[in-house]
């Protein structure tokens, strides 16, 4: 099956006890145990696994070509397992980019993560200044995010990948910004691909949960499942529900975002007021043909700079008016927002950068309402 196919079929199938083609939402915490003991149908207690969710794991292993995937409450929930499950025996060094997700910040800065384990920091784009900072101590595990957020920056993957063979260091890519149908990690060797499935996944911001895909059955996929089960931060059935129906049209909503955040992205660097245009479609990103290479699509997430400061900026995200001044991405909306200042002082954003998450509106109308908010400036 192609991967359109997939997205509508994978993990489903009609109901057999009703003949529901739409797979119901098992809310039921608890499953009858048989007079042996046994649990028959596989399911004992719903944090341990349930229909729904078991259905949804299905779905996003296939949609990646994984081995196994591990959901969990959240983005978030799924980042902090990923790093406590590097197993003990491998260094507890963690390479990270330096651009990496805010909230990825946020709780190395603000949890004891960030001191239990050894993180560094490097740009992920600078291959040689990476090989250095991997090869000058042992290192556990590379992280990758591509494209980044909100600086939209493109790691070569593959480069990356072999850096961490030659190292003998566990691999994992932030793949949300990208999507399963624009980028395919595994396949280019990466060990495990991680989603915040509350984007584009889910698709209509209104649903909560995170997905880790694993290339292979390893200690570290183990400890990932162990701890969905035994920590309990696990979505809930209805979430997963959600997140089956919203993937459904994950292709047809990706091509409406990528065209539409293509004729953004042309649209604002063409535009007097407008500084920079961060978007890995056009060819004057310097990452362009390492996107081309690695990914089928360019995405719907774009930033800009505009002319000015701050002041500026916040001007045209409070005057927008189809765009909605929102945090988060991947929702059928536009979103724009002023990271600096959501970010403080933990912001590696530039003071006039805006970030866009372009939706699937009629693209016409979200220029026009980029324009008259610019004018204002
Ligand atoms: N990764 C990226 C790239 C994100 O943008 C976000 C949220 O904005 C997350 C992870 C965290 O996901 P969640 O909000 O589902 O916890």
């Amino acid at each position: 099956m192609r991967f359109e196919t997939k997205a509508v079929h994978a993990g489903r199938q009609v109901d057999p006890v009703t003949g529901a083609v739409t797979t119901p939402i098992h809310l039921s915490t608890t499953y009858e145990r048989a007079e042996d003991g046994t649990y028959t149908d596989g399911f004992m207690y719903s944090r341990g696994d349930n229909p729904n969710r078991r259905s949804l794991e299905a779905c996003l292993t296939e949609l990646e070509d994984g081995h196994d995937c591990v959901t969990y409450a959240s983005g978030m929930a799924a980042i902090a397992s990923v790093i406590e499950a590097l197993p003990p025996e491998k260094p507890q060094r963690i390479v990270m980019a330096d651009d990496m997700y805010f909230g990825v910040r946020t709780l190395l800065a603000e949890t004891d993560i960030g001191r239990r384990y050894d993180i560094v920091t490097v740009d992920m784009t600078d291959l040689e200044a990476l090989r250095e900072m991997v090869e000058s101590a042992d290192t556990g595990l590379i992280w990758m995010e591509s494209p980044s957020n909100p600086q939209i920056k493109i790691t070569d993957i593959e480069a990356v990948v072999d850096i961490a063979a030659a190292a003998g260091a566990y691999t994992v890519i932030d793949n949300t910004a990208a999507t399963p149908m624009l980028q395919s990690p595994l396949a280019l060797g990466v060990d495990f691909s991680l989603h915040s499935v509350t984007k584009y996944i889910g698709g209509h911001s209104d649903l909560l949960l995170g997905a880790v895909v694993a290339k292979d059955d390893t200690q570290m996929l183990n400890n990932l499942r162990n701890w969905q089960h035994a920590k309990g931060a696990v979505p809930s059935s209805f979430d997963c529900w959600l997140a089956l129906r919203g993937v459904q049209s994950l292709s047809a909503r990706m091509r409406v975002h990528c065209a539409n955040a293509k004729a953004i992205a042309e649209f604002l660097a063409q535009h007097d007021r407008v500084e920079a245009v961060h978007y890995p479609g056009l060819p004057s990103h310097p990452s362009h043909d390492i996107a081309k290479r690695q990914m089928s699509d360019f995405g719907g997430l774009l930033s800009f700079q505009v002319k000015g400061g701050e002041k500026e900026a916040l001007k045209v995200a409070n005057t927008v008016e189809i765009l909605t001044q929102a945090t988060s991405l991947g929702g059928t909306h536009s979103y724009i927002e002023h990271r600096a200042s959501v970010e403080k002082e933990l912001t590696r954003a530039p003071e006039n950068l805006l970030r866009v998450s372009v939706g699937i509106e009629n693209v016409d109308d979200l220029k026009e309402d980029l324009d008259q908010a610019l004018s204002r400036i």
